[in-house]
């Protein structure tokens, strides 16, 4: 570990103008061979054209451990307009702040954006008045206005070597989480990332550094200010992958999953009889989730879709708030009630989520269906005309997530090894996590008969 001299030649305006350590290439992981061609390609021509360019954030941070890293982004003090002229097959996107996306081969994307000294997240401040040209900066700056010290590292393909402003390899190494600068004020300008740093903690078994933790711990409830949309996806994130009990554990205690899901107040205040309680509960349906998630991963199936993922983190709720899955309700007692989960989901998830109509349909179609399968079980042979509905499939494989996380009967394995693989996607687009036709929905209000409205 050696700190070097200051490698950036444009000057710094604010208190950030600090030295990096700089790592050589034989004191870290890294290497060229690792990086994504099309993003080395970019790189060397940033470079070439006279401009610095280097990889940033998630990139360096997943090569560092040794984990595959889902996409590449690049910095450089090249502006939008420059950057736009030296890939012909490019767009400048985003409104205050422009960046550069660059089209590569199968529908690949990567990003590019220039070195600035403010998030796009920190603009509800008093910034939010300036100019997005006076939010240009430099590479202290560009590492101080990122989330988490892991996350603010750059990598310069030149001489192979990690620029470290805000000792990001030394938490790297220590397994730590921090929030950069102070915690409460970045948490206040922009409340998701409490999330963020839940979501590294999580996925790569890190702790969060003291100072940050309490600053989540006092601040969950800002969450509640934010896009709905944006967590929305944050929280989906999450839900994907693959480490959904670690990140629920350090959700709940923190705050912040109450503070996403009011409705368990009073679900983590009780016990059912004959069920786990409702937290060790939906951490065994969140264990049942990543290994469904892991096994998309490592065989190449079809993830289940969004509605599946939200509506297994309602089954202790659901549970503990109407007994759906252990009083046998039938015919239009189970109506009755499916429309009472629907009131609840609508009032206390829907809109602070940002839930679309049909996708909170199929939430409660789903745990409906699954308290109709719990019905059916008989020796795990269900009736021909069970089998035959359309939404079989994903009831199945909650009602397999169920009776493992409820009462220790394996039955998920054989579920997974009869998964569809998925379909070759564009790098670009999200996945397609789909195991349910879209535009096919399991639920139609309108169809008459099936059960409670659901397709036949
Ligand atoms: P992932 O593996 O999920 O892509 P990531 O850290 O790369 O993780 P991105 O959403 O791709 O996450 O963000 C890229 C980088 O942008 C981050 O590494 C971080 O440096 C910065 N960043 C993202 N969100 C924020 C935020 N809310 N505030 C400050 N910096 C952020
Ligand atoms: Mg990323």
């Amino acid at each position: 570990m050696a700190p070097v001299a200051d490698k950036t030649s444009a000057q710094s305006t604010g208190p950030q103008a600090l030295t990096p350590r700089i790592f050589l290439a034989e004191e870290h992981p890294i290497r060229l061979k690792m990086i994504d061609s099309d993003a080395l390609h970019i790189l060397k021509k940033l470079n070439s054209s006279g401009f610095s360019g280097y990889l940033v954030g998630g990139g360096v941070r997943d090569l560092y451990l040794g984990n595959p890293p889902k996409d590449f982004d690049i910095s450089t003090d090249a502006r939008p307009g420059q950057i736009r002229k030296l890939f012909p097959h490019s767009a400048i996107i985003g409104k205050r702040f422009r960046l550069v996306q660059v089209f590569c081969h199968r529908g690949k994307v990567i990003e590019i954006s220039t070195l600035r000294s403010l998030s796009e997240h920190d603009l509800d401040g008093p910034e939010a008045v300036l100019a997005p040209n006076n939010t240009f900066g430099t590479l202290a700056d560009d590492a101080q206005r990122r989330d988490l010290t892991i996350n603010g590292l750059f990598f310069d393909i030149r001489d192979q070597t990690i620029i470290d402003y805000v000792d990001g390899v030394r938490d790297l190494n220590d397994a730590l989480i921090r929030i950069i600068g102070d915690p409460d004020r970045r948490i206040h300008r922009d409340p998701v990332r409490m999330m963020r740093a839940i979501r590294h903690s999580a996925r790569n078994n890190f702790r969060i550094e003291e100072k940050s933790w309490q600053a989540i711990c006092d601040n969950h409830q800002m969450l509640a200010l934010c896009p709905p949309s944006r967590l929305r996806d944050e929280l989906l994130k999450d839900l994907y992958s693959g480490s959904a009990v670690a990140w629920l554990e350090t959700a709940i205690a923190s705050g912040i999953f109450l503070t996403l899901f009011p409705l368990y107040k009073k679900p983590f205040a009780s016990q059912q009889e004959g069920y786990p309680p409702a937290q060790t509960h939906l951490l065994r349906l969140a264990a049942a989730l990543d290994r469904i998630n892991l096994h998309a991963r490592q065989r190449k199936t079809a993830q289940p879709p969004d509605f599946f993922l939200l509506a297994l983190l309602l089954i202790p709720w659901a549970e503990s708030r109407y007994g759906i899955f252990s009083q046998n309700l039938k015919g239009s007692a189970l109506f009755q009630i499916a429309k009472k989960i629907r009131n609840d989901i609508d009032r206390d998830l829907g809109i602070q989520l940002n839930l679309r109509r049909s996708l909170r349909q199929e939430m409660i179609a789903l745990l409906t269906n699954l308290s109709v399968l719990i019905q059916h079980r008989q020796n795990d042979s269900w009736p021909k005309w069970l089998q035959n509905k359309s939404y079989f499939a994903m009831a199945s494989l909650l009602y397999s997530c169920y009776m493992e996380a409820t009462f220790d009967t394996p039955s998920l394995d054989r579920q997974l090894s009869s998964l569809p693989v998925a379909p070759e996607e564009p790098q670009s687009l999200p996945p397609e996590r789909t195991l349910h036709k879209r535009g096919k929905p399991a639920f139609s209000p309108k169809t008459k008969g099936g059960i409670f409205g659901l397709r036949k």
